[in-house]
């Protein structure tokens, strides 16, 4: 028999691991996850959770789908690994790319492969980069992002990310980013300003901060349509429409970082459709492969994409491109996902079932310990306040980890992120499952209490 305690302390010496106190897991032990099913995971000693999480915002159909374990199996024996460097392609690659471009918003014309969400925003980075060479604009370098932004862990993605403990004891972020305010009308609005206005102060915000910059310097804007990982903040009224026009004028690129929000989540095919914009180019992981495969992907539009063709007729060689970038198992993986959320209309489903999930986050937003309840499609948040109105800015009581703690206990797997307790389950949740997902939440924020 496995000594269960045996290993989940013996973990805590081979590896170190990311977002965790290291010195509380030595003391506390980690919890070891063993297997899944539909939206369900189970830990080393059997007990169920429901997986609020998708994992980690990824799993959109759940934890043992069977096509995706086939596509995988019949790719692996057909051709488990070729690259497209250099001349060479593969069918899964080019099919997925087929794919992604039809699906993908603003008639983008290619698509280039990695492996991480990261990954692809320090590709985004450097095809800005490489793109405003050529069309010679050398001088346009500098990323604007916003606080709280979560784009990655790389040296640039963290950079663009806006959380201090991506940056704290890293040396980072690199002097080219700098972060806008968070576009978060509850703590940021000040008192009596409609989300409208709030919206216009930020736009007129983004520009004073391109003016102060210089607009020649300025290459790019990375936005999530919807953040997610700094606490599922929902954009305010009227945000994209004001920002888009400020980013045209003065000639700076729209990067949808749409690693969570892409391929159904927030009941649009991507999060920029559901808030009405076009972006110039996008990054999508996570749900591109359900989470049963790492990739990720970017793609650019036409105008991009022939500059920099071009340039490479120029110079001989595009010097860009990861190993692993374009794998024949996550394409077969990512090829048969989006069949499924084509052949299941996934977003459709998002759509209706993302009904109840707001129903029960509003119900919960009148609970003693709730500030404000968040959501977009399948993402949702409740912000904890100590009496369920005052905002604790840079003071987080840290309330949400106990919270979460004593939601795994009910057997409900979400994520503390500050005083935010996220949702994001797996999109084929069923409108039965929000209810069961949502049962233990008053009682769980009420033992925290
Ligand atoms: N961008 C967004 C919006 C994300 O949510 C994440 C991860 O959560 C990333 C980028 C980074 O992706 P990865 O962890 O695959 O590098």
């Amino acid at each position: 028999m496995t000594d269960l305690s045996n290993s989940r302390t013996r973990d805590t010496d081979s590896l170190l691991h990311p977002y965790a106190n290291a010195m509380a897991l030595k003391e506390n032990g980690v919890q070891m996850i063993s297997r899944g099913e539909g939206i369900r995971v189970f830990d080393d000693t059997g007990k169920p959770y429901i997986e609020a999480m998708a994992g980690l915002w990824c799993c959109g159909l759940g934890f043992n789908n069977a096509e995706l374990i086939e596509a995988a199996n019949e790719q692996m024996a057909k051709l488990p690994y070729y690259h497209i460097f250099s001349g060479r392609s593969h069918e899964t690659a080019l099919e997925l790319a087929e794919k992604i471009k039809a699906l993908a918003p603003g008639n983008m014309a290619r698509v280039l492969y990695q492996s991480s969400g990261s990954e692809a925003n320090d590709t985004q980075i450097k095809l800005a980069w490489y793109y405003n060479n050529a069309r010679g604009k050398p001088q346009k370098k500098k990323l604007l992002s916003r606080m709280k932004g979560y784009h990655g862990v790389t040296i640039a993605s963290a950079s663009l990310t806006g959380l201090p403990y991506n940056h704290r004891d890293f040396d980072l972020p690199l002097d080219i980013v700098t972060h806008l305010r968070t576009p978060h009308h509850w703590r940021e609005a000040e008192a009596g300003e409609s989300e409208l206005e709030f919206s216009a102060r930020l736009a007129r915000e983004l520009e004073e901060t391109i003016l102060a910059e210089d607009p020649e310097t300025i290459a790019a804007f990375i936005a999530e349509p919807v953040i997610g990982a700094g606490g599922v903040i929902v954009p305010p009224e009227g945000y994209f429409e004001a920002v888009m026009p400020v980013l045209e004028k003065y000639d700076i690129l729209m990067i949808a970082d749409e690693v969570i929000t892409g391929f159904g989540r927030t009941g649009e095919w991507f999060g920029s459709q559901s808030f009405g914009y076009v972006p110039n180019s996008i990054s999508m992981a996570k749900q591109l492969t359900a989470g049963f495969a790492p990739l990720s992907a970017v793609a650019i539009r036409e105008d991009m994409a022939s500059a920099i063709e071009e340039n490479t007729g120029k110079i001989g060689s595009f010097g860009h491109g990861f190993t692993y970038g374009g794998h024949p198992v996550s394409c077969a993986v990512g090829i048969r996902t989006l069949e499924i959320y084509e052949r299941d209309d996934i977003p459709g489903h998002v759509k209706r079932v993302s009904k109840r999930f707001a129903a029960h986050l509003d119900r919960l937003a009148d609970h003693p310990l709730v500030g404000q309840a968040r959501h977009a499609g399948l993402m949702g948040a409740l912000e904890l306040s100590p009496d369920g109105s005052t905002r604790m800015f840079d003071r987080p009581m840290l309330t949400g980890a106990k919270v979460a703690a004593e939601l795994t206990a009910r057997g409900v797997i979400c994520r503390a992120i500050g005083d935010s307790l996220a949702f994001c389950p797996p999109m084929i949740i069923t409108e039965a499952e929000v209810d069961e997902l949502f049962d233990p939440v008053e009682d769980a924020l009420n033992a925290a209490h």
